[in-house]
């Protein structure tokens, strides 16, 4: 691993990750996808699931360096309290983790309750567990590390007609000194209070949701992008001066079951500007 400061892709999959599944292993490396996680230089990782802590042992990351974890929102792609309480009992600090209230709460939950799949029912289950937890508040920027945070809202886990939010899903805008990463994942078209608190702010980095790729969606039902409204997003980032010609633009949370073989789409988007994310590209910054 590089010392200099980096942004890893720890995890470029979707909710159909197919990494370790039986028919997979004979793919190219860019087509075995984990569930989504991402890893900022020194000490913050974003997202954490049950293929986390074997993707740090594989892209040669200590996990004892890592004190920090931002969660995006509660699928499971991105979220799972157990693994993470697990991966924070074996770490030499605390992890403290950052999130929506139902991710705090679920955290909180754990740590006197578990799910006993014999009886059925939740049982008391006391167990110390080695987490801080800090609750988000959209566009109220925290320290993280030597990083400041700013929770956007995405536009993710909505019943969009009826405008029920099943839960804030967060999408961030992390800076550091004069450089600024996006984080916009999962998210469909861009909420206009994020646009709005991102506009005039260029962006070094920009990691998209490309979750469909060259398929159909309907936006009403879909919480994610396919390739022409990433264009479309990325129109609207570039009206606002946030995306300019040195922005890295990165299509990540790609779907196995729609986003083709990665040595034919990477040249198509590379020809529009657009890196196309596999685990364990590493983003300079
Ligand atoms: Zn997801
Ligand atoms: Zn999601």
């Amino acid at each position: 691993m590089s010392s200099s400061s980096h942004f890893q892709i720890l995890g470029s999959g979707a909710g159909d990750a197919n990494f370790g599944a039986p028919d997979t292993s004979a793919l190219p490396q860019e087509d075995q996808r984990r569930f989504t996680c991402n890893f900022l230089t020194p000490d913050v990782l974003i997202d954490f699931n049950h293929h986390t802590p074997g993707a740090l042992d594989t892209f040669d990351i200590d996990p004892a360096t890592i004190r920090y974890l931002l969660i995006s929102h509660g699928h499971f792609d991105h979220f799972q309290p157990l693994e993470i309480i697990r991966f924070a009992a074996s770490l030499p600090q605390p992890l403290k983790v950052f999130g929506n209230s139902m991710v705090i709460d679920a955290l909180e939950l754990c740590r006197n309750t578990l799910y006993d799949e014999t009886s059925g029912r939740f049982v008391k289950h006391q167990e110390p567990t080695n987490l801080e937890t800090e609750k988000l508040v959209l566009g109220r920027r925290v320290a993280v590390g030597d990083v400041q945070v700013t929770p956007l809202l995405g536009n993710h886990y909505m019943n969009k007609p009826y405008c029920i939010m099943e839960q804030q899903s967060l999408n961030f805008l992390i800076e550091r000194q004069e450089k600024r990463i996006f984080y916009g994942l999962d998210s469909s078209y861009m909420m206009p209070q994020t646009l709005d608190l991102l506009a005039g702010k260029p962006i070094d980095l920009a990691i998209m949701d490309a979750t469909f790729g060259a398929r159909q969606i309907d936006p009403v039902t879909s919480g994610h992008h396919n390739w022409i409204m990433l264009d479309e997003t990325l129109d609207d980032l570039r009206a606002r001066d946030c995306i300019n010609s040195r922005t890295v633009i990165v299509a990540a949370h790609l779907s196995c079951g729609n986003i083709g073989v990665h040595d034919e789409v990477a040249p198509q988007q590379a020809d529009k500007g657009i890196t196309m994310a596999y685990d364990g590209l590493i983003l300079p910054l």
